[in-house]
């Protein structure tokens, strides 16, 4: 079974901050780290491959910097690595950064299961996964919890909806996309970081890949980012304390003397 793992780096959330003229995040100085849905992702495959045995790739596109991310996963136990970068894919929206990815795992062709993050958590759209599976014409799933291989070419799926559980069976070839529930990621080991240390890292440009340049990067973005922007604080805040029914007492004249009809 080959497996590919979709990992995004991300800079680290707590750090993020905006170019008040260019409206993109300040990525300067900021620490990167691995989009943290994906290290579930990457645990959820190295277990596959625990239990079943399967190549694991680790997939992503992003600056040359981005190795090093690919690095770290491959001193976690993943066998391959690939690393998409080119002009050519910069400023890429979702739908050009599916396009792209997508044409990676049909270049690799004996694919079985694709493995992403529920979202990244700087650009939080949660729609590159879900894109990718009908670019890839396979299906998907989201939301997903624990896989289970069975031996006749299908997996099934536990899904976390709000309502409780969903069990699929999907056919493979497949994509899914799973939460922190998949398994705490495991810490490398040091016969893998060794491994690693020495480890060559694939470096697919789009002539590797042979994409329509039109499809690629800014060209292929059917969406722009208009504006960004932090939320401006409306009003102050106010922190009730003491018992339930002291703090109920406290709304309730608040309320009233803001006037809250009713009241
Ligand atoms: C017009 C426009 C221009 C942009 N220009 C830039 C730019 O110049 N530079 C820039 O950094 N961002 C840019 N972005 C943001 C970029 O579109 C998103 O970072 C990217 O498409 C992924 O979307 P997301 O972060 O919402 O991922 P989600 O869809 O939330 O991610 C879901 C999962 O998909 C996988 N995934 C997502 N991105 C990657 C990736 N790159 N490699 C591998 N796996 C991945 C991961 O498994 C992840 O958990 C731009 C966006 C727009 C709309």
């Amino acid at each position: 079974m080959h497996i590919v793992v979709c990992i995004k780096q991300v800079p680290d959330t707590k750090n993020v901050r905006i170019d008040p003229d260019t409206h993109t995040l300040v990525r300067q100085g900021v620490e990167s780290i691995i989009n943290p849905f994906d290290m579930f992702a990457v645990e959820g495959a190295l277990k596959i491959k625990d239990e079943n045995g399967a190549r694991v790739t680790v997939l992503t596109m992003g600056p040359p910097q981005a190795a090093e991310a690919l690095r770290d996963t491959l001193g976690l136990g993943a066998d391959d690595a690939v690393l998409l970068s080119d002009r050519a894919f910069a400023g890429s929206d979702t739908w050009a950064t599916s396009t792209t990815l997508a044409a990676a795992v049909r270049k690799m062709g004996d694919v079985d299961l694709v493995i992403c993050g529920k979202q990244a958590v700087d650009g939080d759209t949660a729609q590159v996964g879900p894109e990718m599976a009908a670019l890839l014409d396979v299906p998907f799933a989201t939301f997903v919890k624990k896989i289970d291989v069975a031996r006749s070419g299908s997996i099934t799926v536990h899904r976390q909806t709000d309502e409780g559980t969903e069990v699929w069976k999907v056919q493979l070839p497949a994509l899914v996309t799973v939460i922190k529930e998949l398994g705490e990621p495991r810490v490398p080991s040091l016969r893998h970081k060794m491994r690693a240390k020495k480890a060559e890292i694939a470096v697919w440009g789009n002539s590797e890949l042979g994409l329509d340049p039109n499809s690629t990067g800014l060209c292929g973005s059917f969406t722009q980012v208009v504006r960004v922007f932090s939320p401006q604080r409306r009003g102050s805040r106010v922190q009730l304390e003491g018992s339930i029914e002291n703090q109920v007492e406290q709304l309730f004249q608040y309320l009233k003397k803001a006037r809250v009809p009713g009241l």
